[in-house]
């Protein structure tokens, strides 16, 4: 771990516990710094301590951040955090539930089979991953079992979104499924109430679809979700044409 990451997680509350790659030989006093390669672990605080999140960090102390964040019980199983994927500067930025098995392994959002109908969703449109896109979840860990998220937990993983919203400045926002559209807009939605209406976050337009995941189980609704991919094309043709 670099001094610098060491010093962001400090300021952010998060005292690390360690865990000693070898067990140690002496009992080390109980102020003694971390040794140099010790590794933090991942749990709930001796404290109970969940760590704010500090306001205004850059990509990199996000990414930090996210990788060693201990604010929610998500952190117990994870493998590895997810923060999101693509263009920094995205006009379109896609907001799915959580990392699955195979996100959890490879650290990328949406790269199982969810993650091809979307990717494939997104050529529907003219959109590919990564170009103009960014794709990121409502929690940045994943769930046991691939179960939704309960409430506290996308509360305690809300500030990330919300940082990189800021960060990336997104003309036009998708929440795919009830979950990120209801961590986004912070009320009780139904996605076959809410789908074809412009919404906002922040003032920055946002659109409700059907999560992909959802779609291959529900193939009838694939056609309402071909109207919302419609439907949110001409929404970004409107704004970029302002
Ligand atoms: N489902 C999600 O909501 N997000 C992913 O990254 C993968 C599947
Ligand atoms: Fe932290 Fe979010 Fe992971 Fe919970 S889901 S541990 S809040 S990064």
């Amino acid at each position: 771990m670099s001094a610098e990451r060491s010093a962001i997680l400090r300021e952010m509350g998060l005292g690390p516990v360690w865990r000693l790659r070898e067990a140690p030989l002496g009992i080390a006093p109980a102020d003694a710094e971390p040794p140099a390669d010790a590794v933090p672990v991942c749990g709930p605080a001796p404290d109970g301590a969940r760590g704010e999140v500090p306001a205004g960090m850059d990509w990199e102390e996000l990414r930090t951040a996210v990788a060693g964040c201990r604010r929610c019980g998500l952190c117990q199983a994870r493998k590895q955090a997810v923060l999101g994927v693509g263009d920094p500067d995205a006009d379109w930025l896609f907001v799915g539930e959580g990392p699955g098995a195979e996100e959890d392994q490879r650290g990328e959002p949406f790269v199982g089979q969810a993650g091809k109908l979307l990717d494939s969703m997104l050529a529907s449109i003219g959109l590919k991953r990564g170009s103009d896109v960014y794709i990121a979840n409502a929690v940045k860990c994943r769930p046991p079992e691939n179960r939704t998220p309960a409430p506290e937990e996308s509360a305690a993983c809300r500030p990330y979104l919300e940082r990189q919203i800021e960060l990336i400045r997104p003309k036009l926002i998708v929440a795919l499924g009830r979950p990120a559209a209801q961590t986004l807009l912070q009320a009780e939605v139904k996605i076959a109430a809410a789908r074809g209406r412009l919404h906002h976050y922040n003032g920055i337009p946002l659109v409700v679809t059907y999560h992909p995941a959802y779609l291959l189980r529900t193939l009838p609704d694939k056609a309402r979700a071909w109207e919302d991919l419609c439907f949110m094309r001409r929404t970004m043709e409107g704004l970029k044409g302002r």
